[in-house]
């Protein structure tokens, strides 16, 4: 008999019980060994005063067994709840997340019949560290972070898969004709990772073209691997339009354990009334027996599913007149799929998955370092207090020796010196400071700078320093 795999199971809230018996059920009449270990997270959690939704003893679980099987969970409403996704993510490193969007169609309403494309989205990075200010009376902002090596193992992640997967493209979807640093990093790392799979397609869109043609012509992808903020958003998208947004499952994926959910919330309305679908925890599951290598399980727990969408036995979600042969609930769903197993389905594609199908974790190569020069500085200012001219006039004369007013800008359009009298200004003012020829600057003059600002009775807010990398500016264009 197969060695039990350890894993960590949640019941989560609403519907989430019902659901992740259903999927258990299935999973112990398919033959899955799995040696289970329940925790408690979510709500429940949530109320008693841990703000993460995690206790103590969820944690120990899931570092013991590195896998969790996780049914939706409500987050309570009103402020202070961390979101429970998010913090799996960060804190157990789970960089990868994988969706499918697949349609069954004609069992299953959609509009593209044709559609199966995977979504991997990366995890940690982006705007997600949740790091965001508010330092004028106008103006609020937030930090997006995009790291060399957090870009590389999601781009890798991705390749690796499409290779283990039998998948032909790639395709990239970046916002880097705006973002020319972050989303060009990407974008970049997205090229050089590519010539190392000759044998896989490429392809690069700017995420807005990208996210029309994905709506329109889903077929014509494969593969698609994002940055965290638009995979979030597209990845609903792609799960909405192949009309599977029940039924789609999702794994998370790190370098050391791995998450598996279904993608839809634990609708509260549904619950304890044995009326919600299941499919959508049965598929995060059969993710993650691919992960944990029981794949012949995977294989017969999909198919026996198949089977019974094929068969038109569905519940009240993708229950169609006509198509539909029976109306059933969570449990009579389950017991369908069990009475199936063993079947292939006819009409739609059988499950084919290969010996191995999650790949490799893909380790980062660490870069050369490069040559870091302090060129100049963004000095942030809260000002109300006249006309851009008048803030040049009281700026320029900071500089003195070894720093020179370049510009100022006000939300990323220069105002100064040549601004349009047009141009409607905020209270949020960034002004450059650029090392006169031949100076070397270092961090006391950035330093001695914000002194003289602040005995001129400038409110500074902050500074962003500004260098360059071999020679290549490592801040966004202005004037020189
Ligand atoms: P939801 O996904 O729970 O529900 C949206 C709609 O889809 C509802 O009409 C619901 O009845 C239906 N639906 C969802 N799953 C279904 C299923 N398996 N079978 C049949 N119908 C189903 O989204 P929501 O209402 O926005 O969120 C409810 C709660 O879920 C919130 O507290 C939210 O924070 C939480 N949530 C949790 C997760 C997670 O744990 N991963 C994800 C999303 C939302």
């Amino acid at each position: 008999m197969t060695a039990r795999t350890p894993i960590t199971v949640a019941y989560g809230d609403g519907i989430g019980p019902e659901i992740m018996r259903a999927t258990l059920d299935i999973l112990e009449a398919a033959g899955a060994a799995l040696e289970i270990e329940v925790i408690e997270v979510g709500e429940a959690v949530y109320r008693s005063g841990i703000p993460t939704g995690i206790p103590p003893a969820a944690w120990e679980s899931l570092r013991r067994t590195r896998v969790f099987l996780k049914a939706p969970i409500t987050t309570p409403q009103g402020g202070g709840y961390k979101s429970l996704n998010v913090t799996m993510r960060t804190a157990l490193g789970l960089y990868a997340n994988v969706r499918p969007a697949v349609a069954y169609a004609p069992f299953v309403e959609t509009k593209y019949p044709g559609m199966n494309v995977i979504i991997i989205r990366e995890n940690e990075e982006d705007v997600y560290g949740g790091i965001e200010y508010r330092q004028t009376q106008q103006m609020t902002e937030a930090l997006k972070l995009i790291s060399r090596p957090g870009t590389e193992k999601i781009v890798r992640f991705a390749f690796a898969y499409a290779c283990a997967n039998g998948r032909r493209k790639v395709t990239c979807f970046a916002k880097d004709n705006i973002l020319k640093i972050t989303d060009g990093l990407f974008h970049a790392i997205f090229d050089e990772v590519a010539k190392e799979y000759p044998e896989i397609d490429s392809e690069f869109w700017i995420v807005d073209i990208g996210a029309a043609k994905l709506a329109d012509t889903p077929e014509a992808f494969d593969v698609v691997v994002l940055p965290n903020l638009y995979g979030d958003i597209l990845s609903d998208v792609a799960a909405q339009i192949a009309g599977s947004v029940g039924l789609a499952g999702s794994a998370n994926i790190g370098d050391v354990a791995a998450m598996f959910e279904a993608i839809h919330g634990s609708a509260p309305r549904r619950a304890g009334q044995d009326v919600a679908n299941p499919s959508g925890l049965l598929h995060g599951a059969i993710l993650m027996l691919l992960h944990i290598g029981q794949t012949e399980v995977a294989e017969r727990v999909h198919n026996a599913w198949l089977t019974t969408i094929e068969d038109g036995i569905h519940t009240y979600d993708i229950y169609q007149d006509g198509v539909s042969r029976r109306k059933v609930g969570t449990q009579e769903f389950a017991r369908a799929v069990i009475e199936r197993l063993g079947r292939t389905p006819r009409v739609l594609q059988p499950a084919r998955y290969p010996a191995r199908s999650s790949p490799p974790p893909a380790a980062p190569r660490p870069a050369a370092a490069q040559r870091k020069t302090l060129v100049g500085v963004d000095m942030y200012l809260d000002w109300t207090d006249g006309t851009p001219r008048r803030l040049g006039e009281l700026l320029a004369p900071l500089g003195n020796g070894r720093l020179r007013l370049a510009a100022i800008f006000n939300r990323g359009t220069v105002v100064w010196p040549d601004g349009l009298p047009e141009t409607f200004c905020t209270d949020h003012w960034r002004a450059r400071f650029l090392g006169r020829e031949g100076t070397s600057l270092a961090l006391p003059d950035v330093i001695e700078l914000v002194g003289r600002a602040a005995q001129a009775g400038l409110d500074v807010i902050k500074t962003e320093h500004l260098y360059e990398f071999d020679g290549r500016p490592g801040y966004s264009a202005g004037p020189s």
